[in-house]
């Protein structure tokens, strides 16, 4: 094997320069990407922003119109989606309605020619792996969400696929089921240990399952990192917004409040709500005034509103510890003081 110098050939995905031009449209527009082996990579970002199409260029359903895409160090441009060892799983589960849970299952073996007692057992395997032991001779209409999920999951499994790719996997399924089956995945993926790279727009999702993430942006990844390190360290006023809440100093209340120019922000749960406006301050914080617009109570925490003084407005989430409700509804159009730590500031500079 030859070394590319722009390329990590242990990487298990390798994306180098990828573009993809539909019609006027660059829905994909120059992405550089490593996936490692065996990570649980999450693609985050708007709707329409080129996820997606940059998944299926990774399974071979589209054709880069630039760049290369190399999987486990070996250049797939040009390869048929079967000459690949990756598998998808699509969010509408692409079941066959009139076949049973266990042909669903086997029908990509089948297809490859393996015997059929050998695929039969294989089949049961992934069928225990997501915990569907003894659905095999149900169809399709006869399990729910979370069930069809699993059994497109199996599917995709049964291959043994190097990289399993996954589109919004969980996006057809109601909150609650949602939340399970992302600790499911989880541990499936780290009881197999293959790669997963999934696709989704919702961050808490990505921030959840994730050893690493990229932030997608018009075509574009504006970020990668670890959930911590995009969170806490968004690249650009983009990340900041869209993993979390932006809450951004900027301008004339930068000198203001902090002193110097820039984009600065503060995620809403390092912020504390103060209604004595002038206790000493400790030390180590910061500090800015303001009128509360909004008191939004949520049961365990409270989100404030408040609109600063000195321009802007910062959104702040407080525990409910000892508030009770009538304690936090009486601060709307209240002045309040807004203190944080120093070391939970952090600058901006990437693009807008
Ligand atoms: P995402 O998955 O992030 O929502 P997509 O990759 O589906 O984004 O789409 C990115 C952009 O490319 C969108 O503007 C979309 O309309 C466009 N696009 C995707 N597929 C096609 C296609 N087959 N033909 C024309 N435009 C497309
Ligand atoms: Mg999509």
């Amino acid at each position: 094997m030859t070394t590319d110098v722009s390329g990590d050939v242990s990487a298990a995905v390798s994306l180098r320069g990828v573009r993809k031009v539909f019609g006027e449209v660059a829905a994909v527009d120059g992405v550089d990407l490593d996936v490692r082996d065996g990570e649980f990579f999450a693609m985050l970002g708007p709707s329409g922003s080129g996820k997606t199409t940059v998944l299926r260029m990774i399974a071979g359903f589209e054709t880069p119109t630039e760049g290369s895409v190399r999987l486990g160090g070996r250049d797939v441009t040009g390869l048929a989606p079967f000459d690949r060892d990756v598998n998808t799983v699509f969010q509408d589960y692409a079941l066959f309605p009139h076949m049973n849970v266990l042909a669903n299952v086997e029908y990509g073996l089948k297809v490859k020619k393996v015997p059929a007692k050998e695929r039969r057992e294989r089949a049961l395997q992934a069928l225990r792996t997501v915990r569907l032991e003894g659905y095999d001779k149900r169809k399709p209409g006869q399990l729910s969400g979370g069930q069809r999920q699993r059994v497109a999951l199996a599917r995709a499994l049964v291959n043994r696929p190097k990289v399993l790719l996954l589109d919004e996997p969980l996006g057809a399924l109601d909150l609650k089921l949602r939340e399970e089956m992302q600790v499911e995945l989880k541990a499936i993926q780290r009881q197999i240990g293959i790669t997963f790279l999934f696709v989704t727009h919702d961050q808490e999702e990505a921030l959840t399952m994730s050893d690493r993430i990229a932030v997608f942006n018009a075509g574009r990844i504006e970020q990668v990192g670890t959930p911590a390190e995009v969170y806490e360290r968004p690249a650009s006023p983009f990340v900041a917004g869209f993993v979390g809440t932006s809450n951004l100093i900027e301008g004339q209340a930068a000198l203001d409040i902090l002193g110097r120019e820039g984009v600065y922000s503060v995620r809403p749960e390092k912020l504390r709500v103060d209604t004595r406006l002038d206790a000493e301050l400790p030390r180590d914080e910061n500090s800015a005034t303001g009128t509360v617009a909004e008191v939004v109570y949520a049961g365990a925490a409270t989100r404030f509103v408040v609109d600063l003084d000195a321009g802007g407005r910062l959104v702040a989430v407080q525990q409910n510890l000892q508030a009770s409700s009538m304690d936090v509804l009486k601060l709307r159009d209240a002045r309040v003081r807004l203190a944080w730590r120093r070391e939970h500031e952090f600058s901006i500079t990437g693009p807008m």
